[in-house]
């Protein structure tokens, strides 16, 4: 089985982001997601694990509470920051598709 360095706190942040996205006040475009996202993970520190694939979800699981709170908040803050900033309008490119979709997928 290919094993795979994977840092645990871009997949918690990534879930929690995903399920309090709607609480959170904010631009939900893709750009704003991965802004609040990296927000949040230049905050708060890396945990990597070699793991595989399939075992990665009950690796997540075993992520304590305190940490969960810890990136909650940060996720927070970061919705705050990116919601005076919005960086999406700045930069030039294509058109976003019409109409936008409800729900961003996660890559
Ligand atoms: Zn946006």
């Amino acid at each position: 089985m290919d094993h795979i360095l994977r840092n645990l706190t871009e997949d918690i942040v990534i879930s929690e982001l995903d399920s309090m996205i709607n609480k959170l006040d904010c631009c939900k475009c893709d750009k704003c997601r991965l802004d609040i996202a990296s927000y949040a993970l230049n905050r708060l520190p890396a945990k990597y694990i070699a793991t595989t694939q399939g075992e990665l979800m009950s690796k997540i699981s075993i992520i304590d509470n305190d940490f969960r709170m810890r990136v909650a908040t940060e996720l927070s803050k970061g919705a705050q920051v990116v919601k005076k900033n919005p960086r999406h309008a700045a930069v030039p490119s294509t058109p976003l598709p019409n109409p936008l979709p409800a729900v961003i997928e996660t890559k």
